[in-house]
């Protein structure tokens, strides 16, 4: 089987496993409690802690460790939040645990906009510009799309943020951009990062949240204070620790080529079967959509993973959704929206096995054409 859905989650690192025993069978103490074999889980906490800032670029601030990029997401924007005469500010190609959250604020009553994306997928910056102003107190835009692979100009976003409303808190859903895309928060003025294990090789069940000024987040809800009384809850002390391993095996750079040299070899092949077509948005080389003339994206991905090769539909948590809001909010036909899949490679996959997995795609679908035709 070949896996093509790696912005939905990906295997982890058989390491990982190694670490999970260490910190489960043997240091399985509570890092809050007053053992000298606590404190020392605990230490090993605040050096994770030190390790993800030191990743992030960050110079400043401190990592919430919480159970997935939708608790990062949530507590971000809700924690965020204050009563008054406030603005908030969404792409609208945010995933729905921003996008969703946005919604619901919306129907509360709470004064949000949605900034448009242009046809690249990315945010539309001259309207994101002209929704800006003194009164915003929040502006959420993702790094790296879920759904297209389209990258957002973090450092100008933060530009328009420092000269139009300095005060505004500046959140990025890093998810798919973290330890993929080369990137620095201490070149921009992210105020909250959210980043998640499972997307690169690490254990689901973590994840994290960057936060620049942890005086001006809120808790969620309340308990033994954990975590500056940010995130009260035992720490998934395992999970954390599986996760810096994942991040310690990667080498950001090394995966960017070769997974680009990847997806041109795949594209390659790609490209020349008729009634195939490539969306690229020259954005993320690990993500993008393939658009199958006349043939709905949900019966491709079945007859593929009858032969082998498993494909996503958009977003995991929102795939048994009819219809693709990103993509048609990028101005994508309705009929190419329904014949559409999202591929999205790991780093450690092979150029046979993606030139293998373009062949099995070319033959499943002239195979679907040849019998409806
Ligand atoms: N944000 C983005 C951009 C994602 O792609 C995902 C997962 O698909 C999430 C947030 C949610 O991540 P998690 O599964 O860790 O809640």
């Amino acid at each position: 089987m070949i896996f093509l859905d790696n912005a939905g989650t990906t295997k982890m690192f058989e390491d990982c496993v190694e670490v999970h025993k260490v910190f489960s069978c043997q240091e399985f103490y509570n890092p809050s409690a007053m053992s000298r074999l606590s404190m020392e889980v605990s230490k090993k906490l605040s050096e994770a802690e030190k390790f993800f800032l030191a990743k992030l670029g960050a110079k400043e601030g401190n990592v919430l460790f919480t159970g997935c990029a939708t608790e990062s997401n949530n507590m971000a924007i809700k924690g965020s939040f204050r009563n008054g005469d406030w603005e908030y500010v969404f792409s609208a190609g945010e995933h729905p645990s921003v996008y969703n959250v946005a919604k619901k604020m919306e129907l509360d009553g709470v004064h949000v906009h949605f900034v448009p994306l242009n046809k690249k997928g990315r945010v539309d910056l001259e309207v994101l510009k002209s929704v800006l102003n003194e009164k915003t107190r929040f502006i959420s835009v993702m790094h790296v799309s879920n759904e297209t692979g389209a990258v957002n100009d973090i450092v100008e976003i933060s530009k328009l943020k420092d000269s139009l409303c300095p005060r505004a808190i500046l959140h990025v859903d890093g998810v798919q951009g973290f330890m993929k895309i080369p990137f620095s928060i201490r070149k921009t003025s992210v105020d909250l990062y959210s980043f998640s294990a499972h997307k690169i090789h690490g254990p689901k069940g973590v994840a994290g949240l960057y936060v620049k000024n942890k005086n001006a987040l809120k808790e969620l809800f309340q308990g033994g204070g954990q975590q500056y009384g940010l995130r009260s809850g035992t720490e998934n002390v395992s999970g954390i620790m599986q996760f810096k391993k994942a991040v310690e095996l990667i080498d950001v750079d090394k995966n960017f080529e070769n997974v680009a040299l990847l997806k041109k070899i795949f594209n390659e092949r790609l490209e020349v079967c008729e009634g195939v077509e490539i969306l690229d948005f020259c954005g993320s080389p690990y993500i993008e959509s393939l658009i199958f003339s006349g043939v709905k994206g949900e019966t491709m991905l079945h007859a593929l993973e009858q032969n082998g090769v498993v494909v996503g539909l958009g977003s995991a948590c929102s795939s048994k959704k009819a219809g693709n809001r990103v993509l048609e909010e990028i101005g994508v036909a309705k009929d190419n929206v329904v014949s559409s899949v999202r591929v999205s490679f790991n780093a450690y996959q092979t150029v046979e096995e993606v030139r293998m997995a373009a062949d099995i795609i070319v033959k499943t679908y002239k195979d679907i054409k040849e019998r409806v035709s």
